[in-house]
């Protein structure tokens, strides 16, 4: 049903509808202003198990929620599925790409209060050509692509007489040892070893190779060192190769070659080594890092414009602390909140932005994670580190919380109490492979 829009109210524009833009509008008090949230995908989308869409453990729909089904009670709001691509702060206008709006929506898209949310892409640091080689994992399409790509590549090699090639085929490398390549270097282990070994005749899957390059010293390098050296064991046992202080020198159509001159031939190359900011903070005109991450002020507005705030992974920031905050889903949650709560009391006592002092942002650290596979994980929460079980039992608890939904939630407890129990995983089905060739074959 349409919802009523009180136009005299002052005008809030959200750019993203991820974990920073979605948790705003949700903390934002109801009647103090019309809020109108953008993003070029319709759903808001839970990036942290999008590797067990990839890797077949879940399905696409368990992660990801339609923005208009999250914020449907939500009074004074609407929600636009459209691409930005530019903002003039001067004139407080928003461009979008590809014709998707009317002059009509064009000219509601003024703001009185802007927050841009638009999160990171992947980066392959000047080397754009390795995209098509070797994808990265940021989108549900590129999750789907990935899951398509492996279980390919295995039905390939079923039918495949070279054993060159054979081998080829059943091998992927993972290059970024950060906590997404070592959760899908684990888990493409494990579906090898206890799913798909179940599942083909003429192939043993679990001599598949997979193989985890990381060009720092260790693994999970932002981890304590305790920590770093328990994954890479926990992920020997899954039959993981770790290579770490090795660098990618060159991705070819099938192989990779590392700066000491090995070259690896697979078939299937992942891409987790790198995240810049959206392209969208380049055409800001306001300052931005190496990574295209824009330099706030300490209350998360742009420098001039104290009616703009910017929140989340596009934004680079040493909180009023001097921790250097993270690009993770809890601190654009809490950079959200904070927008919302600065806003809401500038509106409500009347105040023009940025007219009375505003606090500094601080970022709380809750711990960090990362699982590996099936019961291994490691954890660590202030000064305590954990392992194995009790770690991977944190980590499935903290991830079936802010899983958004209730329904989603009750289904990913459903597929992973039934994975846990019969070693099953139950996304394998391959759609979309009409013709494609494995995307890194040679
Ligand atoms: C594979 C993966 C695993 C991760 N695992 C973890 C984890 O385990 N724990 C953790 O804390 N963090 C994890 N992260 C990081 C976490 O997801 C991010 O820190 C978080 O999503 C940042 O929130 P955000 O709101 O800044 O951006 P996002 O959540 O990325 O949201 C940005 C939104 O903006 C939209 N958008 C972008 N550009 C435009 C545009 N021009 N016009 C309109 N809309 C646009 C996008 O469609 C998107 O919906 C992971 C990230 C990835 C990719």
């Amino acid at each position: 049903m349409k919802r009523t829009t009180d136009l005299a109210l002052p005008h809030i524009i959200v750019i993203g509808g991820g974990f920073g833009g979605l948790t705003f509008c949700r903390k934002f008090p109801d009647g103090l202003a019309r809020i109108t949230l953008i993003d070029r995908q319709n759903h808001h989308l839970f990036q942290p198990l999008l590797y067990q869409v990839a890797t077949a453990g879940l399905s696409a729909v368990d992660i990801a929620q339609p923005i208009r089904a999250i914020l449907a009670d939500k009074p004074n709001f609407q929600s636009l599925m459209a691409d930005v691509c530019g903002v003039d702060l001067q004139n407080r206008r928003l461009q979008l790409c590809g014709g998707l709006a009317t002059h009509e929506i064009h000219d509601e898209l003024t703001y009185d209060y802007l927050v841009l949310a638009v999160g990171g892409v992947t980066s392959y640091f000047g080397n754009d050509d390795w995209a098509k080689l070797a994808p990265g994992l940021k989108s549900l399409d590129d999750a789907l692509k990935i899951r398509r790509q492996i279980l390919l590549a295995f039905e390939r090699a079923e039918i495949e007489t070279d054993e060159a090639k054979r081998k080829e085929l059943m091998t992927i490398v993972v290059v970024g040892g950060g906590p997404t390549g070592v959760e899908l270097a684990g888990t493409f282990s494990e579906l090898s070893r206890t799913v798909l070994v179940r599942d083909f005749d003429r192939i043993d899957p679990r001599a598949a190779r997979v193989i985890l390059i990381e060009g720092t010293r260790r693994v999970l390098a932002t981890f304590p060192p305790d920590l770093s050296e328990s994954a890479e064991r926990q992920l020997k046992k899954l039959g993981v190769e770790t290579r770490a202080g090795a660098r990618v020198q060159a991705i070819r159509p099938g192989e990779v070659e590392l700066s000491d001159g090995e070259v690896i031939r697979a078939a299937n190359i992942i891409w987790s080594a790198g995240v810049a900011a959206s392209p969208l903070t380049r055409k800001l005109g306001v300052e931005v890092d190496r990574a295209g991450r824009v330099k706030v002020e300490p209350d998360l507005s742009l420098p001039g414009f104290p009616n703009v705030f910017a929140i989340g992974d596009m934004v680079t920031l040493t909180d009023k602390n001097g921790v250097v905050v993270p690009g993770v889903s809890p601190a654009a949650m809490q950079m959200g909140k904070h927008a919302a709560k600065i806003i809401a009391h500038e509106i409500k006592e009347q105040i023009r932005p940025g007219g009375v002092a505003r606090e500094a942002f601080a970022y709380r650290d809750k711990g960090s994670m990362a699982t590996i596979g099936r019961s291994k994980a490691v954890a660590q929460i202030g000064r305590l580190h954990f392992s194995g079980y009790p770690a991977w039992l944190a980590w499935l608890f903290v991830h079936l919380v802010f899983l958004v939904g209730f329904r989603s939630k009750l289904s990913v407890f459903l597929q992973w109490t039934y994975s846990y129990l019969t070693y099953r995983r139950g996304a394998r089905i391959i759609t979309g492979a009409h013709g494609a060739p494995p995307a890194n074959s040679a």
